[in-house]
């Protein structure tokens, strides 16, 4: 038999005083396929996680195709090539292979990546069977309202993107950046590339072009998504309600997922353009 593609010898892992995992060793050879069985808390997830290098363990010993490896430093070149995939979060409606290769895809990627971006991603590299399930899609949210005072208000909150820097911090809380509110113009939430959206101050850019320049919403919108960001190579787009009530929700992206609705109307979704 060839050499194991990966052995981990003594894995211990506790939680407390409480030990949930006690495994003398397994070796998982190429080419095959493993079942593990056990009782609801044996620790089977807990076995996978430490293997994935999500959970840290007390392990003697692991050799990844023959190579010594501190699973607790868990190396960037194994991350590429182990990937641990739930039963229930999923990407994309298709198969586990496919769920699988975009998130090896995404970690082989140099740079971040945008949740929308997994819209053109999906197109182009992976089973055309359709896009994202918009019922399980993760990722930036963002929400602007009018009310019947004329108050405007704006919401966003991110996971960041594919492949940041750990502890970065993106636009989405920094007011004026991905998020501003002013009654006396408009209400802006935007998703993309944070540090872009950063640098130009998207969202009181768009409200200071109506205040200083007396520019209409669309316009304003669009002169931030659609000229300043690409110039500076940034990608993504807003959503943004002005104190009248108009709607504008530009992006230069492949896609992004939006919608609006008015007292009385039927409300509008859309992904594309
Ligand atoms: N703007 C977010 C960030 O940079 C990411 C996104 O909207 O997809 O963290």
């Amino acid at each position: 038999m060839s050499e194991p593609l990966f052995v981990i010898e003594r894995i211990r892992k506790q939680f407390g005083p409480r030990t949930v995992l006690d495994v003398g060793g397994l070796a998982l050879q190429t080419g095959q396929s493993y079942a593990l069985t056990g009782d609801n808390g044996a620790g089977k997830s807990t076995l996978l996680r430490v293997m994935a290098g999500l959970e840290p363990a007390q392990i003697a010993r692991a050799l990844y195709r023959g190579q010594p490896v501190d699973l607790h430093a868990y190396p960037e070149w194994l991350r590429r090539d182990v990937i641990y995939v739930h039963q229930h979060p999923y990407l994309f409606r298709t198969s586990v292979r496919d769920n699988i290769g975009y998130g090896l895809k995404a970690r082989g990627t140099q740079g971040t990546m945008l949740d929308h971006d997994a819209v053109a991603f999906k197109a182009a590299d992976l089973s055309p069977d359709g896009p994202i399930d918009p019922d399980k899609k993760f990722g930036t949210v963002g929400a602007v309202a009018l009310d019947a005072h004329g108050h405007v208000a704006a919401a966003t909150s991110t996971g960041g993107m594919t492949n940041k820097h750990l502890g970065r911090v993106g636009d989405a809380p920094l007011i004026g950046a991905g998020c501003y509110a002013n009654d006396a113009t408009c209400a802006v939430s935007t998703t993309g590339t944070g540090e872009m959206f950063m640098r130009l101050l998207a969202a009181y850019d768009v409200s200071a072009r109506m205040e200083y320049r007396g520019a209409t919403l669309e316009q304003a919108a669009a002169d931030v998504i659609m000229e300043r960001l690409p110039r500076i190579k940034g990608r993504g787009g807003l959503i943004a309600i002005d104190a009248k009530g108009n709607v504008a929700l530009p992006f230069n992206t492949e896609g992004m997922y939006r919608g609006f609705a008015r007292v009385g109307e039927t409300p509008v979704t859309a992904i594309y353009r």
